[in-house]
């Protein structure tokens, strides 16, 4: 059975002009987005975190409720192609929860991918980005008229401290998909490192411009000059965390984000909390979402005071995210 869509919703046909947030409800106005969560999952499976995957569709919205609850409007969901995205399920937790939802195309590292799964992908997987950003993710179902949702970004993923062939192969497809669609690209960075090493071959070799590059899990690498340099060279810096599985490393995210306010850098950086496991949910009694808006937000005022944390949180994704769609 399909829930009719509200009058108010927006549809794949209904995109107001200019630049926008494709969200799998349809194309958002930029500032209608309000306080996102920049980086996160609502689902997601790997065969790195057995027993751990997040698929439980109630336990999802539960999820998107105490969000809402605790102040925030959008997520954006960066589970890539092949890892359990649940794209058919996700514009209806949008509309019950009124959190608007961004789903990804795109690939990880190929040890997230259980047997088969990349094998069955052609050699350049630029269409398959391509498709799901304009057409949608899925197999079209005969006579369902619910439009397939989606993909509003492309995530892909560095290894550490370096880029091997899979994610050269995977960036230049992503790169390739960005030119043909505009859509921002989001880098899994590999314990917080290689920075560096991807925006060379991103907007060195590839020609991205660099304010369409968000780096994420830069809080693991408490390295400020490296913060510094991505900062300078203009690519969005996401501080997805922290989480109870970076434990060694969230403490010092408040400093780090403060020394590129410091700088200058403050209309760079966007929040996110990044639950990957059943565990971290807050339904699982884990930190779950809310906690980026209950205990990172005012952790950060304290740093770098409410206003430029408020514009991390709304002003900041929604240039990062917007696009001028085809
Ligand atoms: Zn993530």
């Amino acid at each position: 059975m399909v829930t009719p869509r509200p009058a108010s919703a927006p549809g794949h046909r209904t995109a107001p002009a200019g630049p926008t947030v494709r969200t799998v409800l349809g194309d958002l106005a930029p500032d209608r987005l309000g306080v996102c969560d920049a980086h996160d999952h609502l689902f997601l499976s790997s065969p790195q975190l057995p027993g751990q995957e997040l698929a439980d569709t109630a336990a999802a919205g539960a999820e998107l409720h105490a969000f809402r609850a605790a102040g925030g409007t959008a997520v954006i969901q960066w589970t890539p192609y092949g890892m359990g995205r649940h794209a058919a399920e996700l514009p209806r937790l949008a509309r019950e929860s009124g959190v608007t939802i961004v789903a990804a195309t795109g690939l990880h590292q190929a040890a997230h991918y259980g047997p088969g799964v990349l094998e069955g992908l052609p050699t350049d997987p630029a269409a398959l980005f391509v498709t799901e950003l304009t057409e949608g993710i899925g197999a079209i179902t005969g006579d369902d008229p619910e439009p397939r949702p989606r993909a509003g970004m492309i995530k892909v993923a560095g290894g550490f401290h370096g880029l091997d062939r899979h994610a050269r192969r995977t960036m230049t497809a992503a790169a390739e998909a960005h030119r043909a669609t505009g859509a921002a690209i989001g880098i899994h960075l590999e314990l917080g490192t290689g920075a560096l090493d991807v925006l060379d071959l991103l907007c060195g070799e590839l020609a991205v411009p660099p304010d369409r590059v968000i780096l994420g899990h830069l809080n693991r690498s408490p390295d400020p000059a490296v913060h510094r340099m991505a900062a300078e060279a203009g690519a969005y810096l996401a501080f997805d965390g922290p989480s109870r599985a970076n434990h060694g490393t969230d403490w010092r995210m408040p400093d780090a984000v403060a020394a590129l306010c410091d700088a200058g850098f403050a209309d760079r950086i966007l929040l996110g909390g990044d639950t990957t496991t059943a565990a971290a949910r807050a339904v699982n009694g884990g930190p779950g979402m809310r906690y980026l808006l209950r205990r990172l937000r005012p952790r950060l005022e304290l740093a770098v005071g409410t206003a430029a944390v408020t514009r991390m949180l709304t002003t900041n994704p929604a240039r990062a995210f917007a696009a001028e769609w085809p």
